[in-house]
């Protein structure tokens, strides 16, 4: 088999594939000894760049040559850029060198690579997506299909026990972020009119800055004091070198105590070696209100689809090997928690899902009578009862100006909201705002909002500006519609939104003349900066 599954992880990635059995396996990382591959690069001269724990161990020394969290930055508007021995990198080429070091996994083992699915956050936008899948492409593979981290879990857990009809709660702890997702599996029937199950995401929430190296802050900290204690120094005493030693141990002291009760640590303080005893009752202790964050979240989440039973959750993600998060899970859902490999999981999915594509064209070319062999059994069970639909990450409009009000507002129509199949069309006729009017620059819109109207989406300058933080307005881009003289403020023009895996695509029609208007601006500097309103459409004819 030649098809992998990838999770591209914020602080650890990992490969899967199926194995003869058609079991998802873990392409084991050697070097490291671990399942998993740090999501670190470490630039250490010219000639060579070397990525996973190796580079990881150098975050305190040389942390200006070392890039991690690059995951947060791929795919954002103004992207910032790493610069190393006279070479510029985007987040895109660095989220490639990591790609390519799980590639590299499987060629040492003597595997040939060829098409992978990349797994994604829930709630990534259409840009972070496509970087991804350009950086899957820069390192060599070819990118079947993104998929959605939570559904690749569910979909690795229903491999293990498939249960119809569930809507599943996945919590999703990893090292630097937190995600909360409510993914329901119900009946529907595919292309063919086979009885599947498809899974859809119903909400997502969590916290982008919230996950294992908190409780690796409280550690270090714990620690630190305790060092001071014993040698009765001030923390102000301890040297860099020692606060060094503490940061360099404090992972592997934690994840001792998801096993023990205890884990002790040696650290050279300022010279003199000293032992520390960490209990896991007293980590517990120190950590217990960012705990109790995460199940806010939860909460705010589930306050998002309230009239939805979980039926069961699941546990994901390397920091809920913690047992102080499995134990707080299980308090509030008693009997519905699930955990199974929680760092391996979403790669799991992820290798299933790929196999499920490539077994779809394979069953296609078989019916033209080619040759389909390499199929799995279980595989094959597994695409007959799955579909996975793709959704809009967010919801898409225009900004255009309602009229109706004694005062003109600057209003977001939602023409498609998040969560839509996809591909999703949608067109609504307006107006030029006045008569003569020369061009409209209809600005395009991207948020997390599911109502049907945002209101002011803008501010005077006419920068994203939501009513709720939370709505995450962004401006995608422009359209430029050139209107001709004597155009009177009753011409329709009628605007299109189509949104596909590959993007959003805007369209305006002046339906007077039958002119249609493409030229979708993206880029802040192409951008009209004259944000005035002769160049807005209304909504009403009247
Ligand atoms: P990502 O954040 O990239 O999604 P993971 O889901 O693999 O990555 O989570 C990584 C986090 O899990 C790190 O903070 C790591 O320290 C933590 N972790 C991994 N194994 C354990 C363990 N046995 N006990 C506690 N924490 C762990
Ligand atoms: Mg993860």
């Amino acid at each position: 088999m030649s098809t992998y599954g990838i999770d591209l992880g914020t602080t650890y990635s990992c490969i899967a594939r199926l194995d003869s059995n058609g079991n998802p396996e873990v392409i084991r990382n050697n070097e490291d000894d671990s399942n998993t591959v740090a999501s670190v690069v470490f630039f250490e001269n010219e000639n060579n760049v070397v990525v996973g724990q190796a580079a990881k161990e150098n975050v305190e020394t040389d942390g200006e040559r070392v890039v991690q969290f690059v995951k947060r930055e791929i795919g954002k508007r103004d992207t910032r850029t790493y610069e190393f021995d006279g070479k510029t990198y985007t987040p895109v080429e660095i989220s490639a060198l990591i790609l390519t070091r799980l590639k590299n996994l499987v060629e040492a083992q003597g595997g040939t690579i060829e098409d992978v699915v990349i797994t994604v956050p829930a709630y990534f936008g259409l840009e972070e997506r496509s970087a991804t899948k350009q950086a899957g492409e820069l390192a060599g593979l070819h990118v079947l299909s993104l998929i959605n981290e939570p559904t690749a879990a569910a979909l690795s857990y229903c491999a293990r026990q498939f249960q119809e009809d569930r809507t599943i709660l996945v919590y999703d702890l990893g090292g630097g972020t937190f995600d909360v997702t409510v993914v329901k599996m119900s009946m529907t029937q595919n292309s063919s009119g086979r009885d599947v199950q498809k899974i859809t995401v119903l909400a997502t929430g969590g916290d982008d800055r919230l996950g294992g190296k908190d409780w690796d802050d409280r550690l270090f900290n714990y620690i630190l004091h305790a060092c001071c204690d014993e040698n009765g120094l001030t923390p102000e005493d301890i040297e860099a070198e020692t606060r060094q030693d503490i940061r360099g141990k404090v992972e592997e002291a934690k994840r001792k105590l998801s096993k023990k009760q205890s884990a002790k640590v040696r650290i050279d303080v300022n010279g003199s070696r000293t032992e520390i005893n960490v209990k896991r009752t007293d980590f517990e202790q120190m950590t217990s209100d960012i705990v109790a964050k995460t199940m806010n979240f939860v909460d705010a989440t589930l306050e998002k689809v309230p009239n939805v039973e979980i039926d069961t959750v699941l546990l994901v993600g390397g920091s809920t090997y913690m047992p102080m998060i499995k134990d707080a899970v299980e308090a509030k859902f008693p009997g519905k928690v699930q955990q199974h490999d929680p760092d391996q999981a979403v790669a799991k999915g992820a290798a299933i899902y790929a196999s499920m594509l490539v077994e779809e064209v394979g069953s296609l070319s078989s019916a033209q009578g080619d040759d389909s062999s390499g199929e799995t059994p279980h595989a094959e069970q597994l695409t007959s009862k799955f579909t996975v639909e793709d959704q809009t990450p967010r919801s898409f409009g225009p900004g255009v100006v309602d009229t109706t009000g004694a005062k003109h507002k600057y209003v977001l129509e939602n023409f498609i909201k998040i969560g839509e199949k996809m591909p999703a069309v949608f067109s609504k006729t307006y107006y030029p705002l006045e008569d003569n009017q020369e061009r409209v620059l209809l600005r395009a819109f991207e948020n997390m909002s599911t109502d049907d109207t945002l209101i002011p989406c803008v501010d005077e300058d006419g920068n994203p500006q939501a009513t709720d933080p939370a709505h995450n307005v962004k401006l995608l881009g422009e359209l430029v519609v050139n209107l001709p003289p004597n155009t009177s403020r009753d011409t329709p023009i009628k605007v299109t939104f189509k949104v596909d895996a590959s993007g959003v695509h805007v369209e305006a029609v002046n339906t007077k003349t039958d002119e249609t208007f493409e030229t979708f601006l993206r880029t802040e500097s192409d951008i009209d900066v004259e944000r005035s309103a002769v160049h807005q459409l209304r909504i009403s004819s009247d």
